[in-house]
């Protein structure tokens, strides 16, 4: 077993084995053409602690880091990128508490303990037409005298809808018209909380990113983790969930732009041509699309690695941060959608077929430009770092 936090000692197959992966990807395919959730993956995931691998040693997890978090979503998402994505989702939440106790903040030890003990956290932050994502909430988010809030609202794209156990969400508590707050809290599935069977995507099917109606779902007091004025904010919780949504999420994508440079260059090594009577594998045409694929992909691990490592080590980037991080989320989802177009080329004709693990990818990876940052957020928050703000 690595040993916890030294990247040099850290070794992927200690904590997502060979043989895990590939039942994993074994499972992929019948997962998206029977639209459910992966159960068997989490299981066996949770099994080999998987959940608790940003949970520090002494609240019963691996204590890895953010980075080698990173790496191990990569390789996850080369086997099957729906499972990554759902169980991104939870590990966000693990990561913002490692983020928030590294910097002295404990206010997600349950959290830590929950994951440690099987709980499943869910993010429950989109809403339909809400583009000011953490910085606002159609969410009503309603205090209650013993210190709890109840939430009453519609969240959207709830990945792990029908297995999580709590829901970390916000909303925004208008009891008092001059001072608003926004509220971030955990729920527990209850009788208040409704999900809706209502996922039937292009990809990313296994995710079952459902639709979540709360009808007065009650966090109690000590749940409710963040009370912040609503707009950009300094506070640690909306960077912690920031950098590790960004981060993560870029590894996901990242994962899927190596499995499709894996697949092209199989195929580009079977393939043989008529004309030539030689492999495609030795066309210069060839060669140069496999060539471009990896020239790409290889920009992305070590810019994920070092921007993971950044927040580990507690870099102070200030108002750099946001355009780091949202770059590399944007470079992550838009070159990895172009690796899985290029690889559908190299493959061929055979790529188009829905039994084919590339159309797959080539479904799934598309998803990565609807996640936040979105590509116009990840401009906008560029253009203000070099340009200044947008004058009114
Ligand atoms: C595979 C996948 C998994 C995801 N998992 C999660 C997750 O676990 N947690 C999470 O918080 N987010 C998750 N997301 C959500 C994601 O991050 C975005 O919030 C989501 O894609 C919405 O993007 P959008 O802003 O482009 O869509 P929107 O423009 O917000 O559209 C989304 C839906 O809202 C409707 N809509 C838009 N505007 C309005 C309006 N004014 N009134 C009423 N309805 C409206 C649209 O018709 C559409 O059905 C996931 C997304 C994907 C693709």
């Amino acid at each position: 077993m690595a040993a916890s936090g030294d990247v040099t000692s850290f070794d992927p197959a200690d904590h997502l084995p060979d043989a895990l992966l590939e039942r994993i990807r074994g499972r992929a395919a019948g997962v998206d053409a029977d639209n459910v959730f992966p159960d068997e993956d989490l299981s066996e995931l949770r099994e080999a602690g998987y959940l608790s691998i940003l949970v520090p040693a002494d609240r019963g997890g691996a204590g890895l880091t953010l980075e080698q978090a990173a790496i191990l979503q990569q390789r996850l998402a080369t086997a099957a990128p729906a499972t990554a994505l759902a169980v991104n989702m939870h590990l966000v939440w693990t990561g913002v508490a490692k983020v928030l106790r590294d910097r002295g903040i404990d206010d997600l030890a349950f959290v830590q303990s929950g994951a440690a003990a099987g709980e499943v956290f869910a993010f429950g932050i989109s809403e339909a037409g809400n583009d000011l994502v953490l910085f606002g909430s159609d969410t009503v988010a309603e205090p209650r005298p013993d210190g709890g809030y109840t939430f009453t609202g519609t969240k959207i794209f709830t990945s792990l809808a029908p297995v999580w156990t709590q829901l970390g969400l916000h909303g925004l508590d208008a009891s008092d018209p001059d001072a608003p707050q926004l509220v971030f809290a955990f729920v527990p599935r209850s009788e208040a909380v409704v999900t809706r069977d209502d996922w039937d995507t292009l990809g990313m099917r296994g995710t079952q990113s459902r639709t979540t109606e709360l009808h007065g779902a009650t966090a109690p007091a000590e749940r409710v983790v963040r009370l912040v004025p609503p707009g950009p904010s300094p506070d640690p919780l909306v960077f912690g969930i920031f950098a590790v949504f960004e981060l993560l999420l870029a590894s996901v994508y990242t994962g899927i732009a190596r499995r499709a440079l894996d697949l092209a260059a199989e195929t580009a090594g079977k393939r043989r041509s008529k004309r030539t009577g030689r492999p495609h594998a030795q066309d210069p045409d060839i060669r140069w699309r496999v060539a471009d694929m990896g020239l790409a992909y290889d920009a992305l691990p070590p810019q994920i690695a070092a921007l993971a490592r950044d927040v580990d080590e507690l870099a102070d980037h200030g108002a750099r941060w946001f355009t780091l991080l949202s770059g590399v989320k944007h470079r992550a989802t838009a070159t990895a959608k172009r690796i899985v177009d290029d690889a559908m080329l190299v493959a061929g004709g055979s790529s188009y077929f829905a039994s084919n693990e590339l159309s797959r990818l080539y479904r799934d990876v598309l998803a990565g430009a609807f996640h936040p940052s979105d590509p116009e957020s990840a401009h906008a928050t560029a253009a203000t770092y070099w340009l200044g703000p947008l004058e009114a």
